[in-house]
């Protein structure tokens, strides 16, 4: 057999092997599963920003109610104050009452502070109820889709080995020089050998330069297409 023959030949192998290559890796239930396990994972992190909110917000009782505690002792040293020593005159009583006044702001602020966390760990509380019963019951789908996938996947595994094989045993023959040549060109090019049909590369349809032309017409039995890079044969 001619050396461009089992070139083509060895491409067809190798390209079945590619295609079933590319069906494994698209097959339906690997793309379920992919999308599943991106849902895990999506919501293993939601829960952990959670679970860092909480610690976040822990932090922050703590300084409110240290903050709420040191003004409720300024405001009874203050109720003492007016109650040992009466405000001289008026100026001294408003300021007194300004002091309050500022004091009980504050606690107001820190008690609504304290409202609007406790609130939003109880919307977090509900949120990660709803979070865990939905991944409890995608991640049981999910197991039960890995186990079948996994025997699938081994089955087509072992079928694209066969191909691979197959494509490998038509290499038997073939100038080493011209493989090497097909593995080069196929990192750009996923078809790397084309027919030659009028003076039209067949793998992307230009026209071809005379000179080229001249060079089969004169016995050589491959020429590279200039244009795509493809090797180019003559059956
Ligand atoms: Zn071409």
């Amino acid at each position: 057999m001619e050396q461009t023959e089992m070139l083509w030949q060895y491409q067809q192998a190798d390209m079945a092997a590619d295609a079933m290559e590319l069906e494994i890796k698209r097959d339906p239930a690997r793309l379920a599963l992919k999308k599943n396990r991106e849902f895990l994972v999506e919501q293993q992190n939601t829960v952990k920003r959670m679970e860092e909110d909480v610690a976040l917000m822990v932090d922050r009782v703590d300084v409110i109610k240290v903050a709420i505690a040191r003004i409720e002792e300024q405001l009874a040293a203050l109720s003492k104050k007016m109650e040992n020593e009466p405000p001289a005159d008026l100026e001294k009583a408003q300021e007194m009452s300004k002091d309050a006044q500022k004091l009980l702001a504050n606690l107001t602020s820190y008690e609504a502070e304290l409202q609007k966390i406790q609130k939003d760990a109880s919307d977090r509380d509900r949120q990660e109820k709803d979070i865990r019963m939905k991944y409890a019951k995608v991640k049981a789908e999910y197991d039960k889709q890995k186990v079948d996938y996994e025997a699938l996947y081994k089955q087509q595994m072992k079928g694209l080995e066969e191909k691979r094989a197959a494509a490998q045993e038509k290499t038997k023959g073939i100038d080493p020089e011209l493989l090497e040549k097909y593995k080069t060109i196929k990192q750009h090019c996923s078809r790397p050998v084309a027919k030659l049909y009028g003076d039209q590369c067949g793998g992307c349809n230009m026209n071809l330069p005379q000179a080229s032309l001249r060079v089969l017409k004169n016995g050589a039995k491959i020429i590279e297409c200039e244009n795509c890079g493809r090797m180019l044969i003559q059956m």
